[in-house]
């Protein structure tokens, strides 16, 4: 029988454990934490049980997630409808996905009119799709990149557009060569089935589903070993045999499988390129900071969530729990920054941090009677890689390196370029690389 270990036990790990299991193939996953989740736990902030970040899952899973899903849930889940809206810098918002009547109330005849040559001159010129600035221009024209996108970007990543990567476009406005009426219905007008759709949230947040994939991976004879303290791969050359804990104790296995950042893989290999560390060392990370805020006066924010795209607001994005969990009374936001270690905002205290968020709130809903209770700021370092036109390069050169080893795969959102990936890609991933694994198993039995 083959024993697989799994590092990181995020979504991707514990799904992927989950199915391996479920085919009795014996996994360990060895977490640094002292709980399951990853980035997707359910955190305890000011008295209430919240997410790092708006987590929440569309109702129409594949069917392979929603068998999971659905035992390990139950009914124990709100269902809502997605309600977000976008910021804009007139303090109009668009609804998301919004109607194009609401589109059209936010442009003057003249822009709409420039918009439309924009959108002309892009058709008819010659395709240049080699960073972000110019994969959109080519696809929505000039105009509306710059109306929409261009701000918006460069506070998100603080790069400019033209060193962004067009995979960042692709991420936000979907793959192919899409034309002009579909691009603009995706990201403005949504289609009815994206309407229709439901989204739900665990009643007790998040980490009641990665605590029941824990109960059903060691039910199933899995182990997980928190706090785990891994000190190097088990080597003979470049195979991987198993890993080395810090207390020196030596665990074989026939394959590991990695979720964990790369330049926590790389430690473990004990090998350094210098090439390799000098081209990670560029890689662009941002920072992001949650600043938690309970309100004494409910401001009655029935969206999920609201996208400041309005580049006088250094906010990204705002965040209403009590909107997943159809629940009332005192509201638990969430407003977000996203930062470079330089920026002052990262450098601040609490009490500076909390200033800026209540000034922020105050450009969000002027006017309204803005009365807090308490604030509770969380930061996370190297949160995103920024999608520059480098990443992929250097995604590219730790891929090489690594297919100098055997024994070793590696998946999950750390191995990803696409700043997009989310909970539930990991959790899609993971069951997809469990089945590569049982599939090459079973031929393997068969030969
Ligand atoms: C700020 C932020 C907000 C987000 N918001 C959303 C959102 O609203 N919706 C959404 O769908 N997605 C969101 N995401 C992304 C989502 O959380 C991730 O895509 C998902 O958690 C990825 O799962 P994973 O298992 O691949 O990785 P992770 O969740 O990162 O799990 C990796 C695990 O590996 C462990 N680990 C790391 N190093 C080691 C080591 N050396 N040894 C052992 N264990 C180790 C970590 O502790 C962690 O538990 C957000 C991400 C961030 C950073």
């Amino acid at each position: 029988m083959s024993t697989i270990a799994i590092i990181g036990a995020g979504p991707a790990g514990l799904s992927a454990a989950a199915e391996l299991l479920q085919h009795k193939v014996a996994v360990d996953i060895y977490e640094r934490d002292n709980t399951v989740g990853g980035l997707a736990k359910t955190i305890d902030v000011l008295g209430d049980r919240v997410e790092m970040g708006p987590h929440f899952f569309s109702a129409d899973f594949n069917p392979g997630l929603k068998k999971n899903i659905s035992e390990f849930l139950k009914d124990d889940v709100f269902v809502f409808d997605r309600l977000t809206r976008i910021c804009l810098d007139n303090g109009l918002s668009l609804k998301y996905p919004p109607q194009i009547s609401d589109i059209l109330k936010n442009m003057s005849f003249t822009e709409m009119v420039k918009a439309s040559f924009s959108y002309l001159a892009a058709m008819l010129g010659k395709k240049n799709e080699t960073d972000f600035e110019s994969y959109m221009k080519s696809k929505i024209g000039g105009f509306m990149y710059e109306k929409f996108f261009m701000d918006y970007s460069k506070k998100l990543w603080n790069i400019d557009g033209s060193n962004l990567s067009p995979q960042f476009g692709i991420s936000l406005i979907g793959f192919g060569d899409l034309n002009f009426v579909s691009i603009i219905k995706k990201l403005f007008v949504g289609n009815k089935s994206a309407r229709l759709t439901k989204y739900i949230y665990p009643k007790k947040g998040f980490s009641e589903l990665w605590n029941k994939y824990s109960e059903m991976i060691q039910s199933n004879g899995g182990n997980i070993y928190l706090n785990a303290a891994l000190k190097k791969f088990d080597l003979d050359g470049k195979k991987i045999n198993g890993i080395i804990l810090d207390d020196g104790t030596v665990k074989k296995y026939d394959l590991v499988l990695s979720t964990i950042p790369d330049p926590a893989i790389l430690a473990l290999t004990g090998e350094f390129p210098d090439t390799l560390k000098e081209s990670m060392k560029k890689i662009h990370f941002r920072n992001v900071i949650f600043v938690y805020m309970q309100m004494d006066e409910l401001l009655h924010v029935a969206d999920q969530n609201i996208y400041v795209y309005n580049k006088n607001i250094k906010a990204v994005r705002l965040t209403n729990f009590n909107s997943f969990r159809n629940k009332t009374g005192k509201e638990t936001l969430m407003i977000e920054y996203w930062t470079d270690e330089q920026e002052p905002i990262w450098q601040s205290s609490d009490e500076e941090i909390c200033s800026i968020a209540k000034s922020d709130m105050a450009k969000i809903f002027p006017g309204e009677k803005l009365i807090y209770n308490r604030f509770a700021v969380k930061k996370i370092p190297r949160a995103y890689r920024a999608p520059d036109v480098n990443l992929e390069h250097v995604n590219n050169s730790f891929i090489a390196f690594l297919n100098e080893y055997s024994g070793l795969l590696r998946f999950g959102r750390s191995s990803q370029v696409n700043f997009n990936y989310g909970m539930e890609d990991a959790l899609n991933e993971g069951i997809k690389v469990a089945k590569k694994i049982i599939a090459m198993l079973e031929q393997h039995a068969s030969e």
